[in-house]
């Protein structure tokens, strides 16, 4: 695991335990990997004039625990005990902010497209060792709002794996 450090967090709050996976994807531009853009954006460093995309996102304060690059690897961005700044307005069965409570897990990737083996790999052994009780989309605590990972995410490929042990 590589560990960049992201600016973008701050101490959760006393007393919240911390229970759910979050799965996002982001790919930047979009659609396009391997470049380093979503650590500039994760590090307040994303230059505006680099893409035009990147114009409406950079002044954007966020952040995930994690980053899983398209060939496996893993990047931490915030220590799991901290908040990671990912799930923004949100809720899930009746607690809001679920930035207190959960780990933001990024996939590099689209919506639009399949995940790589190496990502679920990297993925489900990263679940295994966080052991948290709740997984969710993003798209399941932010309804309307978010819609990734999207449709070409394997739930049933991933909890198949982490059921196996
Ligand atoms: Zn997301």
């Amino acid at each position: 695991m590589r560990v960049v450090r992201s600016p973008n967090q701050d101490e959760r709050p006393p007393g919240a335990a911390v229970s759910l996976a979050i799965i996002h994807c982001i790919s930047l531009p979009p659609g396009e990997y391997g470049g380093d853009a979503i650590e500039r954006l994760f590090t307040n460093r994303l230059d505006p004039a680099a893409h035009p995309y990147f114009r409406g996102i950079h002044g954007m304060r966020v952040s995930a625990h994690f980053l899983v690059r398209r060939d496996g690897e893993l990047v931490q961005f915030v220590p799991p005990a901290r908040r990671a700044w990912h799930a923004g307005a949100s809720r899930w069965r009746g607690r809001s902010r679920c930035n207190d409570f959960s780990v933001g897990i990024e996939l590099e990737g689209s919506e639009q497209a399949p995940f790589e083996n190496a990502q679920y790999a990297t993925l489900i052994e990263l679940l295994r060792e966080l052991a948290l009780p709740q997984l969710a989309a993003h798209s399941d605590v932010a309804p309307g709002r978010k819609t990734d990972p999207g449709p070409y995410f394997e739930w049933d490929r991933l909890l198949a794996a982490l059921a196996g042990g």
